[in-house]
């Protein structure tokens, strides 16, 4: 079970998040143009709709048997020298790393991009140590230098714009009077970036995928250093959701075909990395030790639990981009290391669904998610299961179930509604103006305070059908 990253109420960091003008800017430049490439990309690609359909079917296929992929992946891994550990939760998964770092007598780690890592909170875990950790993906970089967390699945730093940034490395890097330049960045960031890579014992990643029959790890990147992270440190540690496992490499090419279309509209990431094992004799690249580590933290129980197709995600992060809550508050808002709308998912199936019983609320529930999710997952389906277990568990407070109550039975039994309709009618009228309910008092004004309520209309659908027949 992971920890809540904070611990003040989803309201008041969503009201925090909406008053801060350089994260508006800078999540509307990022969502904006993720979501055109996407569009663009899925349009000159005919075939897309059906690898999005197949791609599906292997995860769902995949889950059927996940056993069985798994102890071919562990046979196959093992066969080419690896060694495979299984983690039934964050912290057996923290333990198993840092025996790891011990053993080899490791000083410090260069990482690429991971979010099972930030699942596990490793990073603390390796300092608690002594092991320095090193994020080597820009974004990654950006957020260790100023001690945050990612909001964003695969864009870590997206909540920071590049003056930010150029502050930022001014300060941090003793670079004083930095322009906002990516390139400029981007070249110091790599500067001091490079000397890491020589001087690391370890180097950690998670894995896009792990293929079954062939036993080899995935790693989908942009910027090489995850190429630099598998070979050149003598040890590598990849650390997987259970999930993550596809059954063959035809399988494979099902998903690269999608995944970078549906992250940032590239046809392919830059750089598709193959894992077989540590080196080999003869070879001149590669690690000394390969280590898999097997993520369950909740996942297995939830092959058979309401939150089943989250399994299928990608962390392509396409339902981020087009989600209108995520897109107006950002990722750190939502609290825990998954933000956005399969974050609540994730959450919930991480750390039980009482850690967003607010969470579950915070979607407006138009579907835009699952229409833009390269493997169909219907996120509103299972927000909407999350609600209800929040609700039959007596994890939401009181008033709010006993409404919700009420006004079910009301929608239920049209006597009581058209009855409710003449009482509203006549309740609201000192609250309504220029046709809008902006406040209620007490309780109710818990909605009103982000919002309009409509009034009953003067007139009901009913009373006007009525009178034309
Ligand atoms: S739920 Fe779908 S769209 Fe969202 S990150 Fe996962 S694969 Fe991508």
């Amino acid at each position: 079970m992971s920890e809540p990253i904070v611990t003040t109420p989803l309201r008041e960091r969503a009201s925090n998040a909406l008053r801060d003008r350089f994260l508006h800017e800078a999540l509307d430049i990022a969502t904006t143009k993720f979501i055109a490439l996407r569009r663009e990309a899925f349009g000159d690609f005919p075939q897309g709709e059906a690898l999005r359909d197949r791609a599906r079917a292997i995860k769902e296929a995949t889950l059927q048997r996940l056993d069985a992929h798994l102890e071919t992946l562990v046979a196959n891994v093992e066969r080419v020298g690896g060694h495979v550990h299984f983690a039934t939760t964050a912290e057996e998964a923290r333990r198993i790393i840092l025996d790891i770092a011990r053993r080899t007598g490791a000083r410090m780690a260069v990482k690429s991009k991971s979010m099972a890592t930030e699942e596990i909170h490793l990073n603390d875990a390796l300092e608690a140590i002594g092991v320095t950790p090193v994020e080597t993906d820009l974004g990654e970089y950006i957020i260790q230098l100023a001690h945050e967390r990612p909001s964003h699945i695969i864009a870590p730093a997206i909540h920071k714009t590049k003056g930010q940034v150029a502050e930022l490395f001014s300060r941090e890097l003793h670079r004083p009077g930095l322009a906002a330049d990516p390139e400029v960045l981007t070249k110091i960031a790599r500067e001091e970036l490079r000397e890491k890579f020589l001087q690391a014992d370890l180097g950690i990643t998670g894995a896009n995928f792990a293929v079954a029959e062939t036993g080899t790890v995935v790693l989908v990147t942009n910027e090489g250093n995850g190429r630099m992270t598998t070979s050149l440190p003598r040890v590598h540690v990849a650390v997987m959701g259970v999930e993550k496992v596809i059954p063959s490499m035809t399988d494979l090419a099902v998903f690269l075909a999608i995944l970078a279309k549906s992250a940032t509209g590239q046809k392919l990431s830059v750089y598709t990395t193959l894992v077989q094992g540590p080196r080999r004799p003869g070879e001149l690249e590669g690690p000394d030790e390969f280590h898999l580590v097997l993520l369950d933290n909740g996942r297995i129980a939830q092959i058979a639990g309401p939150l089943r197709e989250s399994l299928y995600c990608l962390r392509c992060g396409a339902c981020l981009n087009v989600c209108p809550v995520y897109r107006q508050i950002g990722g750190h808002a939502y609290g825990y290391t998954y933000p956005g709308p399969i974050g609540i998912l994730l959450t919930a199936m991480l750390n039980g669904p009482a850690s967003v019983k607010d969470l579950a609320h915070a979607s407006s529930l138009c579907g835009a998610c699952a229409d833009a999710c390269p493997v169909r997952i219907d996120i509103p389906k299972m927000l909407i299961e999350l609600r209800r277990q929040v609700d039959e568990e007596r994890i939401a407070p009181w008033p709010e179930r006993v409404v919700f109550k009420a006004f079910a039975h009301i929608l239920a039994h049209p006597v009581l509604y058209r009855l409710g309709a003449r009482i509203g009618r006549t309740l609201q009228r000192p609250f309504v103006r220029d046709g809008r309910i902006r406040a209620l008092p007490s309780f109710f004004g818990q909605w009103t305070r982000t919002r309009d309520l409509p009034p009953v209309a003067a007139r009901t659908f009913q009373e006007r059908w009525r009178d034309r027949s």
